[in-house]
Parts: C-alpha cells; sequence; structure tokens
C-alpha cells in the first residue's frame, strides 16, 4: 500500500519545522501541517515578545541544518555572562564563558526568528511540503497507514505520524497518550524592555519567593524578560499602565541595570511541568512540548524539543538507510529511550530549584544561599553547570555534535 507521505508532522513550530529540515533531501516524502502561517516579515524596530535562550547545542542544529546563518542576519544576541542571585540574602553566583574558553554561554533569539528561517530552509528541499494554513482534526492509526483528516484537505495518509503540535497536542490526546505533571501556579510574563544602564551581553535572574524575574540580553541595547509569578500577580502586572509596570520591574530587579525606561506590549503564559507518559504510539511519535513541557526558569524547553528531533531524526534515517520500517515500534522506541531519561532529567532539575528557591523554611533558605557562595567560588563545579546549561552534557545527536555532516 502507497502513502501519501512517509511522515507527517503535525505542527509547525520551531519543533515540527527543525524535524521537516532535518529529514530535508532524504528520500523520505515529508509534510508538515501547521494551523498558522508564520511571520515572514516584520519592521526593523520590532522585537517579538518571545524570544528563547538557545544553547551551543541547539545552535549546531540550526548550523548544520543550514539555518543559522540566515537566524544570525535577522537577529541573534549572544550573552557571555551570567548573573544569579537570590532576593532573600546574599547568595549569588556569576558565569563567564571565558572560564570554558567559549565565545558565548548561548544566544537569545526570538522565537518568530527561528520559525522564520527554518521555513525559509523548508522551501529548498523537494521531499518536503509545507501544509499551512491547516489543521488536524482526527487520525486513525489502526491499520497499516495512519489516515488523517484534515480541515482543508480532507483524507491524508502517511507511514507515520509526529505530534509537534505543543503542549496541548491534538495528535497526544488523539491517541490517548496521558501525561503527568502539575501546575506551576505561577505564570511566565514576557515583554521587551530597555533599562538606564547596559547589559553588557549578560543574563541577569533574580530569584524571588514568588518566581525568578530574568532579563536576557538583545542585540539592540534592549533585554527581553521573564518574569514568573503567582498568576494573581500576573494579572495585576498585565493590569497596570506602562509607567507603574517599568516601576515594579526596576525595584523587583533591584535597579542592577538602574531603571526600566522603555516597555514594550506584555502577555503571560501559564506554567506547567508536562510529561508524555510515553513518545510513542502505533505508527506514531511525540516530540517538543507536545512530549514535555517545563519550568522556563533555566530556558531548556525548546532546546530539549530540538534535540528530540535531531534524535527522532538520526533513528528515522537510520532504519530508512537499512531497509527498515520506520515507523515499526522498536524503531521508534530507540527514538524514545534515547531521549525520554534525559529530558525527565531536566524536568526534574527545574523542579528541584523551583523549589528550592520558593521556599520560605529557615534551613533551606539558608543552605540555598550558602550553596550558591560555595558553588560560586568552586571553578570545576561552575564549569560542569555551563557546560550542561549549554546543552554540551549526555548522548547528543549527531546534528547537534560539531562534526555532525
Ligand atoms: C514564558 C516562556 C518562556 C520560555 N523561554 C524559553 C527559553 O528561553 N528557552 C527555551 O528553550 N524554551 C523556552 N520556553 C519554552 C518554549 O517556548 C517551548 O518549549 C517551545 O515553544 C515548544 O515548541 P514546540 O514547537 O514543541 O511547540 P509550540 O511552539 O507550541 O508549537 C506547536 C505548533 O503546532 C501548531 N498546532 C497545534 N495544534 C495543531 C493542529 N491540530 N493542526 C495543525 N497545527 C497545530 C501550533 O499552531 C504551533 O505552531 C519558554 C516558554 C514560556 C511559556
Amino acid at each position: 500500500m502507497n502513502a501519501d507521505y512517509d511522515v507527517v508532522v503535525i505542527g509547525g513550530g520551531m519543533v515540527g519545522t527543525t524535524l521537516a529540515c532535518a529529514l530535508g533531501d532524504s528520500d523520505l516524502k515529508v509534510a508538515v501541517v501547521e494551523a498558522h502561517p508564520a511571520e515572514m516579515e516584520w519592521a526593523d524596530d520590532s522585537v517579538d515578545m518571545r524570544c528563547s535562550a538557545i544553547t551551543a547545542a541547539s545552535q549546531q542544529i540550526f548550523t548544520n541544518l543550514g539555518a543559522w546563518d540566515a537566524i544570525v542576519a535577522m537577529r541573534a544576541s549572544p550573552f557571555r555572562e551570567m548573573q544569579v542571585w537570590d532576593a532573600e540574602g546574599n547568595g549569588a553566583i556569576h558565569f563567564d564563558s571565558a572560564d570554558i574558553a567559549q565565545d558565548t554561554l548561548g544566544h537569545i533569539v526570538e522565537n518568530r526568528v527561528i520559525q522564520a528561517a527554518l521555513i525559509q530552509r523548508i522551501n529548498d528541499f523537494d521531499n518536503v511540503a509545507l501544509l499551512c494554513p491547516e489543521m488536524l482534526e482526527d487520525q486513525d492509526t489502526s491499520g497499516e497507514l495512519v489516515k488523517l483528516t484534515l480541515k482543508e484537505r480532507g483524507e491524508i495518509t502517511t507511514r507515520l505520524i509526529v505530534g509537534a503540535d505543543g503542549a496541548n497536542s491534538r495528535v497526544r490526546q488523539h491517541a490517548g497518550i496521558e501525561t503527568h505533571g502539575w501546575s506551576y501556579h505561577q505564570h511566565g510574563i514576557v515583554s521587551m524592555i530597555r533599562t538606564e544602564l547596559p547589559h553588557q551581553e549578560t543574563a541577569w535572574q533574580r530569584f524571588m519567593p514568588g518566581g525568578p524575574l530574568a532579563f536576557l540580553p538583545l542585540n539592540n541595547g534592549c533585554c527581553s524578560i521573564v518574569w514568573s509569578t503567582s498568576p494573581e500577580h500576573a494579572e495585576a502586572l498585565l493590569a497596570m499602565d506602562d509607567e507603574a509596570f517599568m516601576a515594579a520591574l526596576s525595584y523587583a530587579s533591584e535597579q542592577r541595570l538602574g531603571n526600566v525606561i522603555e516597555v514594550g506590549p506584555r502577555a503571560a503564559f501559564p506554567l506547567k511541568r508536562q510529561h508524555a507518559a510515553t513518545y510513542i504510539g502505533n505508527h506514531l511519535a511525540l516530540i517538543g512540548d507536545a512530549a514535555h513541557a517545563i519550568h522556563p526558569l533555566a530556558g531548556q524547553g525548546v532546546n530539549l524539543g530540538l534535540l528530540d528531533a535531531a534524535a527522532l531524526t538520526e533513528v528515522l534515517l537510520d532504519a530508512q538507510a537499512k531497509n527498515k520500517n520506520i515507523a515499526a515500534t522498536h524503531i521508534l522506541r530507540r527514538y524514545e529511550r534515547w531521549r525520554k531519561g534525559d529530558n525527565l532529567m531536566m524536568m526534574t532539575a527545574m523542579d528541584g530549584f523551583k523549589k528550592l528557591f520558593g521556599s520560605d523554611n529557615l534551613p533551606l533558605k539558608w543552605l540555598r544561599n550558602e550553596g550558591l557562595t560555595i558553588a560560586d567560588k568552586l571553578p570545576p563545579l561552575k564549569n560542569q553547570i555551563m557546560l550542561h546549561a549549554m546543552g554540551y552534557k549526555g548522548d547528543l545527536p549527531a546534528l547537534a555534535r560539531h562534526a555532525a555532516v
């Protein structure tokens, strides 16, 4: 039986488009189904509210996919140092890329920039079709071929369906895959700001009892912010006029960069931990937020999803090269085994940080302040933390390694 496609990726966000590019120029016929057309052009002086801290490993993936130069041409802002401090005490830690002989710790990139660069790349591949705007309405994975019902185009068939459709994944729900997790009872407020003092290409993060506040440097002199706080406080912050919001931000950041003097539009996102019970099903795989959602405090969410896409690519292309069935459960299981443990470890670490820094418990407060102060004086430990945060640890897929392609 011939299918219309070998792989249909539902969701053309940053993770789904990465998988599609990674399968570009292979002998697999691929389609990406995306509900909303991506923004491809914007005014030079505008900044997307949503930015991501991109690790060196993710940068390598984009480089190997031929998308990094386009990302840099649009805007990628390096950060070379990181200052983290505890609002309740004097614990602080400073990371410097020079200490591990690296030029940067990572880059802050607008989500729309990543997506536009990847979509430009998709258009270069004859074997990849972008079906957009288009919505997955239904899926039947019970037969030898997967039948998908799309809102506009009706029924199509594929050998493998990949859910890259975000935290509320329809693919996952249709497949009856459960998730484990909980709400953090926090919302993440994002915006773009300008401060009195220069950001010094440094990421600044203050841990407060209500949640962390991060100032992430952009190369137009502004900072992208993520302020995680209770839903009630988030609502109050969103309701403030610009003057009051800037004053609240200046106070919350202890004016480390002076006063906040300009602010863009604001939005809030509910934060939750969510992990799919399994990443695979009959002729089906989940990647990115469809498989796992984590707290943004260390900016790792999309980076984990990009590693999923790179690992799944490697597994599928290896199977294809050996004339094996790419959708067979034992093949997909390789992908799940590869990524699930690493993702779980990162989620657990984020939970630990969240609990440690949100605690009012006096011995814990003392411990975290002492811990930060001691860790700051231990270069080998700090270097290991930096290498982890840059994505250089664990079993990296070839696309994320320097020597790839
Ligand atoms: C406040 C905040 C700050 C963050 N900061 C960082 C950071 O600094 N670094 C980092 O690594 N991560 C960060 N993250 C996490 C990161 O944003 C997510 O991990 C990432 O966006 C997930 O990408 P994705 O492609 O898996 O899913 P999504 O971005 O959710 O994309 C899913 C896509 O699927 C499409 N879709 C959904 N359903 C259908 C359907 N039925 N049919 C067709 N299309 C469909 C949607 O339109 C969407 O385009 C942050 C998250 C938040 C909330």
